[in-house]
């Protein structure tokens, strides 16, 4: 199962360049990123995030054309199913997963448009710095570089 938590729920323009992005944040996060912004995000809260309750949001956001999982959850099929679900209802939406791992299984490299990982590290900074350790992949291509003229704050 996946959970979500429903007040964090939010449409962004920073966080996937060029994408008006319907973000939601995944519960249960297996990170332990040293300066975590969001520990709470690491227990077992939230509401189940289901097909229908996705089809919902995106109904109740128009316009979004990105659908962005703010972590990924302990459990990597129910995932993988939400993901699957997203592909085939709403196929012009594109798919952005930010885990806080520093590498990630092929089926999410071969499902997701967009890919962040890495783990938070104070000292080397979050996506916008050039220092940082994180990267935002898009089909493979490395395109961190487009977050280093910008002034987010974002430690995902
Ligand atoms: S991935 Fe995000 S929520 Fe999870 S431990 Fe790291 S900073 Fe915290």
């Amino acid at each position: 199962m996946i959970k979500y938590v429903p007040r964090m729920t939010s449409v962004v323009l920073e966080e996937i360049p060029d994408k008006l992005t319907l973000a939601v944040d995944i519960s249960n996060c297996q990170g332990t990123c040293i300066g975590c912004h969001s520990p709470f995000l690491r227990e077992d809260i939230g509401d189940e995030l289901t097909p229908a309750i996705i089809d919902s949001l995106i109904a109740d956001n128009f316009g979004v054309n990105c659908f962005l999982f703010l972590g990924e959850g302990r459990d990597h099929a129910a995932l993988m199913r939400l993901a699957a679900h997203l592909k085939a209802s709403h196929p012009d939406m594109a798919l952005a997963l930010y885990s806080g791992r520093e590498e990630v299984e092929d089926d999410i490299w071969d499902t997701f448009d967009y890919v962040k990982v890495g783990p938070y590290i104070p000292k080397y900074g979050p996506l916008n710095r050039r220092s940082t350790n994180q990267r935002l992949y898009l089909h493979r291509q490395d395109i961190t570089y487009r977050f280093w003229h910008r002034g987010i704050d974002s430690n995902r």
